[in-house]
Protein backbone atom coordinates (compact mmCIF):
# COMPACT_ATOMS: atom_id res chain seq x y z
CA UNK A 1 0.00 0.00 0.00
CA UNK A 2 1.29 3.68 -0.99
CA UNK A 3 1.53 6.54 1.76
CA UNK A 4 -1.32 9.07 1.31
CA UNK A 5 -0.89 12.45 -1.13
CA UNK A 6 -1.51 15.60 -0.34
CA UNK A 7 -1.37 18.70 -2.14
CA UNK A 8 -0.22 22.02 -0.83
CA UNK A 9 -0.96 24.69 -3.00
CA UNK A 10 1.10 27.57 -1.67
CA UNK A 11 4.73 27.68 -0.65
CA UNK A 12 5.12 30.45 1.69
CA UNK A 13 5.57 29.72 5.62
CA UNK A 14 2.16 28.31 5.92
CA UNK A 15 2.68 26.08 2.92
CA UNK A 16 5.99 24.74 4.06
CA UNK A 17 5.07 24.48 7.92
CA UNK A 18 1.82 21.89 6.49
CA UNK A 19 4.74 20.08 4.17
CA UNK A 20 7.03 19.57 6.52
CA UNK A 21 4.46 18.68 9.27
CA UNK A 22 2.61 16.05 6.95
CA UNK A 23 6.18 14.46 5.80
CA UNK A 24 6.60 13.52 9.45
CA UNK A 25 3.66 11.86 9.41
CA UNK A 26 4.03 9.46 6.57
CA UNK A 27 2.32 11.71 4.17
CA UNK A 28 3.65 12.29 0.74
CA UNK A 29 3.31 15.73 0.23
CA UNK A 30 3.81 17.85 -3.40
CA UNK A 31 3.93 21.87 -3.09
CA UNK A 32 2.61 23.81 -5.88
CA UNK A 33 3.83 26.99 -5.74
CA UNK A 34 2.32 30.63 -8.34
CA UNK A 35 5.76 32.17 -8.49
CA UNK A 36 9.78 30.95 -9.15
CA UNK A 37 10.54 31.43 -5.79
CA UNK A 38 9.88 29.70 -2.27
CA UNK A 39 8.82 30.97 1.12
CA UNK A 40 6.13 33.82 -0.30
CA UNK A 41 6.13 36.84 1.46
CA UNK A 42 9.15 35.74 3.25
CA UNK A 43 11.50 35.53 0.77
CA UNK A 44 14.75 36.91 -1.10
CA UNK A 45 15.74 37.89 -4.22
CA UNK A 46 18.50 39.76 -6.33
CA UNK A 47 18.15 43.41 -7.07
CA UNK A 48 20.60 44.24 -8.81
CA UNK A 49 23.16 41.37 -8.25
CA UNK A 50 22.77 41.55 -4.64
CA UNK A 51 19.98 39.37 -2.87
CA UNK A 52 17.83 41.08 -0.26
CA UNK A 53 14.71 39.65 2.20
CA UNK A 54 11.75 41.09 1.21
CA UNK A 55 11.84 43.36 4.21
CA UNK A 56 13.39 42.57 7.31
CA UNK A 57 11.76 39.90 9.39
CA UNK A 58 12.13 39.66 13.00
CA UNK A 59 11.31 36.29 15.53
CA UNK A 60 10.83 36.66 19.29
CA UNK A 61 11.16 34.53 21.87
CA UNK A 62 7.18 33.51 22.02
CA UNK A 63 7.58 32.70 18.49
CA UNK A 64 7.82 29.24 19.39
CA UNK A 65 6.15 27.64 16.79
CA UNK A 66 8.41 29.35 13.96
CA UNK A 67 11.29 28.60 16.24
CA UNK A 68 11.13 24.88 15.80
CA UNK A 69 10.04 24.81 12.03
CA UNK A 70 13.30 26.28 11.85
CA UNK A 71 15.07 23.98 13.64
CA UNK A 72 13.11 21.32 11.71
CA UNK A 73 14.43 22.93 8.70
CA UNK A 74 17.67 22.34 9.85
CA UNK A 75 18.88 25.98 9.66
CA UNK A 76 18.56 27.10 13.76
CA UNK A 77 22.14 27.65 13.05
CA UNK A 78 21.21 30.68 11.02
CA UNK A 79 19.33 32.24 13.00
CA UNK A 80 20.20 35.28 15.26
CA UNK A 81 18.52 35.45 18.78
CA UNK A 82 19.24 37.70 21.34
CA UNK A 83 20.02 35.84 24.95
CA UNK A 84 17.95 38.72 26.46
CA UNK A 85 15.13 41.34 24.98
CA UNK A 86 17.34 45.01 24.49
CA UNK A 87 17.03 47.44 22.48
CA UNK A 88 18.21 50.92 21.71
CA UNK A 89 15.60 53.56 20.49
CA UNK A 90 17.25 56.56 18.56
CA UNK A 91 15.81 59.91 18.50
CA UNK A 92 17.38 63.22 17.27
CA UNK A 93 18.61 65.19 19.68
CA UNK A 94 18.62 62.69 22.30
CA UNK A 95 21.22 60.20 23.60
CA UNK A 96 20.21 56.82 22.80
CA UNK A 97 18.01 55.12 25.03
CA UNK A 98 17.96 51.78 26.31
CA UNK A 99 15.39 48.95 27.04
CA UNK A 100 16.46 45.44 28.33
CA UNK A 101 15.70 42.73 30.21
CA UNK A 102 16.78 42.32 33.60
CA UNK A 103 17.14 38.80 35.38
CA UNK A 104 14.11 39.35 37.27
CA UNK A 105 10.50 37.06 36.53
CA UNK A 106 7.92 38.43 34.12
CA UNK A 107 7.03 41.14 34.18
CA UNK A 108 9.28 42.41 36.91
CA UNK A 109 12.05 41.78 34.20
CA UNK A 110 11.60 45.28 32.42
CA UNK A 111 10.92 47.18 35.57
CA UNK A 112 14.52 48.17 35.86
CA UNK A 113 15.66 49.57 32.67
CA UNK A 114 12.02 51.17 32.15
CA UNK A 115 12.82 53.15 35.33
CA UNK A 116 16.38 54.59 33.84
CA UNK A 117 14.41 55.28 30.79
CA UNK A 118 14.90 58.88 29.67
CA UNK A 119 12.59 59.26 26.75
CA UNK A 120 9.16 59.21 28.85
CA UNK A 121 8.38 61.43 32.04
CA UNK A 122 7.88 60.04 35.43
CA UNK A 123 3.94 60.34 34.82
CA UNK A 124 4.02 58.37 31.35
CA UNK A 125 5.98 55.48 33.31
CA UNK A 126 2.63 55.36 35.76
CA UNK A 127 0.68 54.90 33.03
CA UNK A 128 2.72 52.42 31.08
CA UNK A 129 2.87 50.43 34.61
CA UNK A 130 -1.40 50.95 34.24
CA UNK A 131 -1.81 49.64 30.76
CA UNK A 132 0.49 46.85 31.73
CA UNK A 133 -1.81 45.73 34.57
CA UNK A 134 -4.78 46.39 32.45
CA UNK A 135 -3.30 43.97 29.69
CA UNK A 136 -2.75 41.34 31.64
CA UNK A 137 -6.38 41.47 33.72
CA UNK A 138 -8.48 42.49 30.28
CA UNK A 139 -7.17 40.11 27.53
CA UNK A 140 -10.38 40.89 25.13
CA UNK A 141 -10.86 44.49 25.32
CA UNK A 142 -13.57 45.71 23.28
CA UNK A 143 -12.68 48.58 20.07
CA UNK A 144 -9.94 49.27 18.92
CA UNK A 145 -6.02 49.65 19.85
CA UNK A 146 -5.98 53.64 19.82
CA UNK A 147 -8.81 53.70 21.70
CA UNK A 148 -7.75 51.60 24.42
CA UNK A 149 -4.38 53.15 24.96
CA UNK A 150 -6.48 56.62 25.75
CA UNK A 151 -8.96 55.01 27.79
CA UNK A 152 -5.40 53.86 29.99
CA UNK A 153 -4.29 57.12 30.15
CA UNK A 154 -1.36 56.87 27.38
CA UNK A 155 -0.44 60.18 26.26
CA UNK A 156 1.16 61.04 22.79
CA UNK A 157 4.37 61.60 23.74
CA UNK A 158 3.75 57.77 25.60
CA UNK A 159 2.28 56.31 22.37
CA UNK A 160 5.20 57.73 20.46
CA UNK A 161 8.24 57.14 22.40
CA UNK A 162 7.04 53.47 24.11
CA UNK A 163 4.02 52.07 22.27
CA UNK A 164 3.96 52.99 18.73
CA UNK A 165 7.84 51.57 17.95
CA UNK A 166 6.63 47.89 19.33
CA UNK A 167 3.18 47.84 18.35
CA UNK A 168 2.84 49.39 14.96
CA UNK A 169 5.27 47.03 13.25
CA UNK A 170 4.26 44.38 14.97
CA UNK A 171 0.56 44.76 13.74
CA UNK A 172 1.37 46.81 10.91
CA UNK A 173 -1.46 48.86 11.18
CA UNK A 174 -2.56 52.33 12.39
CA UNK A 175 -3.49 51.45 15.61
CA UNK A 176 -7.25 53.27 15.37
CA UNK A 177 -7.29 50.50 12.57
CA UNK A 178 -6.72 47.72 15.00
CA UNK A 179 -8.58 45.27 16.73
CA UNK A 180 -7.31 46.38 21.32
CA UNK A 181 -7.56 42.28 21.40
CA UNK A 182 -4.81 42.19 19.05
CA UNK A 183 -3.11 44.90 20.63
CA UNK A 184 -3.57 43.52 23.82
CA UNK A 185 -2.53 39.95 22.61
CA UNK A 186 0.93 41.83 21.28
CA UNK A 187 1.48 43.10 24.67
CA UNK A 188 0.71 40.13 27.00
CA UNK A 189 2.49 37.71 24.60
CA UNK A 190 5.90 39.86 24.21
CA UNK A 191 6.07 41.68 27.27
CA UNK A 192 4.30 39.72 30.17
CA UNK A 193 4.35 36.37 29.51
CA UNK A 194 8.17 34.95 30.04
CA UNK A 195 11.33 36.89 30.62
CA UNK A 196 12.70 35.41 27.18
CA UNK A 197 9.52 36.03 25.28
CA UNK A 198 10.36 39.84 23.64
CA UNK A 199 14.07 38.55 22.78
CA UNK A 200 14.86 39.72 19.45
CA UNK A 201 16.33 37.06 16.85
CA UNK A 202 16.79 37.20 12.68
CA UNK A 203 18.42 35.35 10.18
CA UNK A 204 21.59 35.33 9.03
CA UNK A 205 21.17 34.05 5.57
CA UNK A 206 18.60 35.20 3.14
CA UNK A 207 15.52 34.42 3.79
CA UNK A 208 14.52 32.07 0.90
CA UNK A 209 17.58 29.56 2.37
CA UNK A 210 15.17 28.72 5.21
CA UNK A 211 12.49 28.17 2.62
CA UNK A 212 14.11 26.05 0.07
CA UNK A 213 15.26 24.10 3.56
CA UNK A 214 12.43 23.51 4.44
CA UNK A 215 10.94 22.78 0.63
CA UNK A 216 13.29 20.27 0.76
CA UNK A 217 11.81 18.20 3.03
CA UNK A 218 8.75 17.67 0.62
CA UNK A 219 8.87 15.02 -2.01
CA UNK A 220 8.10 17.33 -5.09
CA UNK A 221 8.04 21.11 -5.55
CA UNK A 222 6.40 22.72 -8.61
CA UNK A 223 7.64 26.14 -8.72
CA UNK A 224 5.84 28.62 -11.45
CA UNK A 225 2.76 26.36 -10.74
CA UNK A 226 -0.23 29.16 -9.97
CA UNK A 227 -3.02 26.52 -9.18
CA UNK A 228 -6.65 28.03 -11.23
CA UNK A 229 -8.49 25.52 -9.47
CA UNK A 230 -9.14 22.43 -8.03
CA UNK A 231 -10.34 18.89 -9.49
CA UNK A 232 -13.20 17.53 -7.29
CA UNK A 233 -15.29 14.25 -7.66
CA UNK A 234 -18.37 13.55 -5.07
CA UNK A 235 -17.70 16.36 -3.15
CA UNK A 236 -13.70 15.89 -2.33
CA UNK A 237 -10.71 17.58 -4.43
CA UNK A 238 -8.56 14.64 -6.19
CA UNK A 239 -6.31 17.16 -7.69
CA UNK A 240 -5.36 20.68 -8.87
CA UNK A 241 -4.91 21.84 -12.43
CA UNK A 242 -2.20 24.40 -12.98
CA UNK A 243 -2.02 25.89 -16.83
CA UNK A 244 -4.47 23.45 -18.28
CA UNK A 245 -2.60 20.32 -16.59
CA UNK A 246 -4.12 18.53 -13.95
CA UNK A 247 -2.61 16.85 -11.24
CA UNK A 248 -4.27 14.11 -9.66
CA UNK A 249 -4.61 11.23 -7.75
CA UNK A 250 -4.35 13.23 -4.18
CA UNK A 251 -5.96 12.35 -1.03
CA UNK A 252 -6.78 15.91 0.33
CA UNK A 253 -5.75 19.34 -0.77
CA UNK A 254 -3.84 22.32 1.63
CA UNK A 255 -5.04 25.54 0.72
CA UNK A 256 -1.83 27.98 2.35
CA UNK A 257 -3.00 31.50 0.37
CA UNK A 258 -3.46 34.64 0.79
CA UNK A 259 -7.10 35.48 1.34
CA UNK A 260 -7.86 36.91 -2.06
CA UNK A 261 -6.55 33.88 -3.88
CA UNK A 262 -8.75 31.81 -2.76
CA UNK A 263 -11.70 33.32 -4.16
CA UNK A 264 -11.02 31.45 -7.67
CA UNK A 265 -10.55 27.73 -6.21
CA UNK A 266 -13.57 28.04 -3.85
CA UNK A 267 -16.30 29.72 -5.72
CA UNK A 268 -18.90 27.64 -6.75
CA UNK A 269 -18.15 25.23 -3.44
CA UNK A 270 -17.40 27.45 -0.38
CA UNK A 271 -19.40 30.64 -0.71
CA UNK A 272 -18.89 31.33 2.37
CA UNK A 273 -15.45 30.98 2.89
CA UNK A 274 -15.01 33.06 -0.23
CA UNK A 275 -17.28 35.98 1.15
CA UNK A 276 -14.85 35.18 5.04
CA UNK A 277 -12.08 36.22 2.50
CA UNK A 278 -13.07 39.08 1.10
CA UNK A 279 -13.60 40.71 4.16
CA UNK A 280 -9.94 41.53 4.86
CA UNK A 281 -7.70 44.26 3.99
CA UNK A 282 -3.73 44.40 4.09
CA UNK A 283 -1.21 47.31 4.88
CA UNK A 284 1.89 47.56 2.89
CA UNK A 285 5.58 47.62 4.40
CA UNK A 286 8.47 49.30 2.65
CA UNK A 287 12.08 48.50 3.07
CA UNK A 288 14.72 51.14 1.92
CA UNK A 289 18.44 49.18 2.07
CA UNK A 290 21.13 51.72 1.99
CA UNK A 291 25.12 50.43 1.11
CA UNK A 292 27.49 52.73 3.21
CA UNK A 293 31.15 52.46 2.86
CA UNK A 294 32.57 51.83 6.83
CA UNK A 295 35.12 50.56 8.12
CA UNK A 296 33.12 48.64 10.71
CA UNK A 297 29.87 48.45 11.83
CA UNK A 298 27.75 51.45 12.90
CA UNK A 299 25.26 49.89 14.93
CA UNK A 300 27.64 47.83 17.06
CA UNK A 301 27.13 44.33 18.28
CA UNK A 302 23.47 44.94 18.75
CA UNK A 303 22.79 45.04 14.93
CA UNK A 304 19.46 47.29 14.87
CA UNK A 305 17.57 49.92 16.85
CA UNK A 306 14.18 51.70 16.91
CA UNK A 307 13.79 55.08 15.54
CA UNK A 308 11.11 57.53 17.31
CA UNK A 309 9.48 60.19 15.64
CA UNK A 310 10.64 58.98 12.65
CA UNK A 311 9.40 57.60 9.34
CA UNK A 312 11.95 54.74 10.08
CA UNK A 313 10.78 52.42 12.66
CA UNK A 314 13.48 50.05 13.23
CA UNK A 315 16.91 50.04 11.31
CA UNK A 316 18.75 46.73 11.29
CA UNK A 317 22.57 46.68 9.85
CA UNK A 318 22.40 43.13 7.70
CA UNK A 319 26.12 43.21 7.58
CA UNK A 320 29.11 46.48 8.32
CA UNK A 321 27.48 49.35 6.71
CA UNK A 322 24.46 48.04 5.26
CA UNK A 323 21.40 49.14 6.71
CA UNK A 324 17.72 48.01 6.06
CA UNK A 325 15.50 50.70 6.96
CA UNK A 326 11.84 49.47 7.97
CA UNK A 327 9.10 51.46 7.29
CA UNK A 328 6.03 49.84 8.33
CA UNK A 329 2.05 50.74 7.94
CA UNK A 330 3.14 52.23 4.85
CA UNK A 331 0.29 53.60 2.80
CA UNK A 332 1.95 57.43 2.89
CA UNK A 333 5.07 56.05 1.53
CA UNK A 334 4.88 52.79 -0.77
CA UNK A 335 4.22 54.85 -3.86
CA UNK A 336 7.00 56.92 -3.18
CA UNK A 337 10.35 56.86 -6.17
CA UNK A 338 13.22 54.62 -4.73
CA UNK A 339 15.49 58.19 -5.02
CA UNK A 340 12.87 60.00 -2.40
CA UNK A 341 12.97 56.41 -0.54
CA UNK A 342 16.60 56.94 0.23
CA UNK A 343 16.50 60.74 0.62
CA UNK A 344 14.32 61.00 3.54
CA UNK A 345 15.67 57.79 4.75
CA UNK A 346 19.03 58.35 4.62
CA UNK A 347 18.35 62.17 6.35
CA UNK A 348 16.09 59.98 9.11
CA UNK A 349 19.39 58.05 9.80
CA UNK A 350 21.68 60.56 9.90
CA UNK A 351 19.39 62.97 11.94
CA UNK A 352 20.06 60.08 14.63
CA UNK A 353 23.47 58.27 13.51
CA UNK A 354 26.20 61.69 13.25
CA UNK A 355 28.13 59.69 11.21
CA UNK A 356 26.27 59.37 8.77
CA UNK A 357 25.80 63.45 8.26
CA UNK A 358 29.17 63.45 5.98
CA UNK A 359 28.02 59.89 3.72
CA UNK A 360 26.09 59.15 1.25
CA UNK A 361 25.15 55.34 -0.02
CA UNK A 362 26.89 53.97 -2.66
CA UNK A 363 23.99 51.20 -2.99
CA UNK A 364 20.11 51.87 -3.30
CA UNK A 365 17.60 49.30 -3.09
CA UNK A 366 13.64 49.33 -2.43
CA UNK A 367 11.60 46.40 -1.78
CA UNK A 368 7.84 47.15 -1.22
CA UNK A 369 4.66 45.30 -0.34
CA UNK A 370 1.49 46.81 -0.87
CA UNK A 371 -0.51 43.90 0.43
CA UNK A 372 2.01 42.82 3.28
CA UNK A 373 -0.02 41.85 6.43
CA UNK A 374 -3.66 41.90 7.22
CA UNK A 375 -5.08 44.39 8.92
CA UNK A 376 -6.45 42.48 12.10
CA UNK A 377 -9.63 44.99 12.27
CA UNK A 378 -12.46 45.05 15.18
CA UNK A 379 -14.99 42.00 14.49
CA UNK A 380 -12.45 40.51 11.30
CA UNK A 381 -13.56 37.08 11.33
CA UNK A 382 -10.70 34.65 10.92
CA UNK A 383 -11.85 31.37 9.55
CA UNK A 384 -10.52 27.97 10.63
CA UNK A 385 -8.95 24.93 8.95
CA UNK A 386 -12.09 23.48 7.67
CA UNK A 387 -13.80 24.69 4.23
CA UNK A 388 -17.05 23.06 2.70
CA UNK A 389 -15.39 20.30 1.01
CA UNK A 390 -14.27 17.39 3.12
CA UNK A 391 -10.58 17.00 2.25
CA UNK A 392 -9.71 20.49 1.52
CA UNK A 393 -8.27 22.19 4.18
CA UNK A 394 -6.79 26.22 4.64
CA UNK A 395 -3.78 27.58 5.72
CA UNK A 396 -2.16 30.94 5.93
CA UNK A 397 -1.15 33.76 8.55
CA UNK A 398 -4.70 35.18 8.32
CA UNK A 399 -6.21 32.32 9.14
CA UNK A 400 -7.86 31.55 12.88
CA UNK A 401 -4.37 31.11 14.55
CA UNK A 402 -5.23 33.98 16.97
CA UNK A 403 -1.91 35.57 16.26
CA UNK A 404 -1.35 38.55 14.15
CA UNK A 405 0.22 38.17 10.90
CA UNK A 406 3.45 37.22 11.36
CA UNK A 407 5.67 34.32 10.52
CA UNK A 408 4.69 32.36 14.13
CA UNK A 409 1.04 32.87 13.02
CA UNK A 410 1.89 30.71 9.36
CA UNK A 411 3.86 28.42 10.77
CA UNK A 412 1.09 27.79 13.40
CA UNK A 413 -1.63 27.82 10.72
CA UNK A 414 0.40 25.66 8.55
CA UNK A 415 0.61 22.94 11.03
CA UNK A 416 -3.32 23.42 12.08
CA UNK A 417 -4.02 22.51 8.64
CA UNK A 418 -1.95 19.45 8.78
CA UNK A 419 -3.23 18.30 12.09
CA UNK A 420 -6.49 18.49 10.21
CA UNK A 421 -5.60 17.05 6.70
CA UNK A 422 -4.72 13.98 9.10
CA UNK A 423 -7.68 13.79 11.56
CA UNK A 424 -9.66 13.74 8.07
CA UNK A 425 -8.24 11.12 6.51
CA UNK A 426 -8.51 9.08 9.77
CA UNK A 427 -12.04 9.53 10.17
CA UNK A 428 -12.85 8.34 7.03
CA UNK A 429 -9.91 6.15 5.13
CA UNK A 430 -12.22 5.38 2.35
CA UNK A 431 -9.45 4.45 0.06
CA UNK A 432 -6.47 2.25 0.53
CA UNK A 433 -3.91 4.74 0.94
CA UNK A 434 -6.13 6.68 3.66
CA UNK A 435 -6.33 3.33 5.67
CA UNK A 436 -2.15 3.10 4.69
CA UNK A 437 -2.17 6.54 6.98
CA UNK A 438 -4.54 4.95 9.57
CA UNK A 439 -1.90 2.40 10.32
CA UNK A 440 1.05 4.75 9.88
CA UNK A 441 0.16 7.54 12.37
C1 LIG B 1 7.94 43.26 4.12
C2 LIG B 1 7.40 42.31 5.15
C3 LIG B 1 7.97 42.29 6.40
C4 LIG B 1 7.47 41.39 7.38
N1 LIG B 1 8.08 41.35 8.59
C5 LIG B 1 7.73 40.38 9.46
C6 LIG B 1 8.44 40.21 10.66
O1 LIG B 1 9.37 40.95 10.97
N2 LIG B 1 8.08 39.20 11.50
C7 LIG B 1 7.05 38.35 11.20
O2 LIG B 1 6.79 37.42 12.00
N3 LIG B 1 6.34 38.50 10.06
C8 LIG B 1 6.65 39.47 9.18
N4 LIG B 1 5.96 39.62 8.02
C9 LIG B 1 4.74 38.78 7.81
C10 LIG B 1 5.09 37.37 7.33
O3 LIG B 1 6.05 37.41 6.30
C11 LIG B 1 3.82 36.72 6.78
O4 LIG B 1 2.78 36.81 7.76
C12 LIG B 1 3.99 35.25 6.44
O5 LIG B 1 5.23 35.01 5.79
C13 LIG B 1 2.83 34.83 5.54
O6 LIG B 1 2.97 33.46 5.21
P1 LIG B 1 1.82 32.68 4.45
O7 LIG B 1 2.38 31.38 4.05
O8 LIG B 1 0.58 32.70 5.25
O9 LIG B 1 1.46 33.55 3.15
P2 LIG B 1 2.37 33.95 1.91
O10 LIG B 1 3.75 34.20 2.34
O11 LIG B 1 1.63 35.05 1.22
O12 LIG B 1 2.38 32.64 0.99
C14 LIG B 1 1.38 32.34 0.08
C15 LIG B 1 2.03 31.68 -1.14
O13 LIG B 1 1.01 31.26 -2.03
C16 LIG B 1 1.45 31.51 -3.35
N5 LIG B 1 0.27 31.52 -4.24
C17 LIG B 1 -0.68 32.47 -4.37
N6 LIG B 1 -1.64 32.07 -5.23
C18 LIG B 1 -1.28 30.83 -5.65
C19 LIG B 1 -1.88 29.88 -6.52
N7 LIG B 1 -3.03 30.11 -7.15
N8 LIG B 1 -1.24 28.70 -6.72
C20 LIG B 1 -0.06 28.42 -6.09
N9 LIG B 1 0.54 29.29 -5.26
C21 LIG B 1 -0.06 30.47 -5.02
C22 LIG B 1 2.16 32.84 -3.23
O14 LIG B 1 2.99 33.08 -4.34
C23 LIG B 1 2.91 32.66 -1.94
O15 LIG B 1 4.17 32.07 -2.14
C24 LIG B 1 6.38 40.52 7.05
C25 LIG B 1 5.82 40.56 5.79
C26 LIG B 1 6.31 41.44 4.84
C27 LIG B 1 5.69 41.45 3.46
Amino acid sequence: MSAPRVAVVGAGLAGLAAGMSLRRNGVKVELFERTRLLGGKATSFSVDGVEVDNGQHVVLGCCTEFLSFVDEAGMRSRLRMQDRFEVTMLQAGRRPARLSAASLPAPLHLAPSFMRYPLLSLRDKVAVARALRRAAREPQPPGNMAAWLSRTGQSLACRRAFWDPFLVPALNAPLEQVAARDGVFVIRTAFLSGRDSARIGWTTVPLARVAESAAARCDAVHLRSGVSALVLEDGAAVGVTTDGEEHRGFDAVVLALPPHRLAPLLAGCDAATVATAAAFTTQPIVDVHLWYDVPQALLGSAGFAALIDSPVQWVFEKAPGYLCCSLSAAADTVQLAESELARRCHASLAAVMPRLRAMTPHRVAVTRDADATFVPSPGLRRPGPRTALRNVVLAGTWTDTGWPATMESAVRSGRIAAATVIETLRRQPASAAETELAHAV
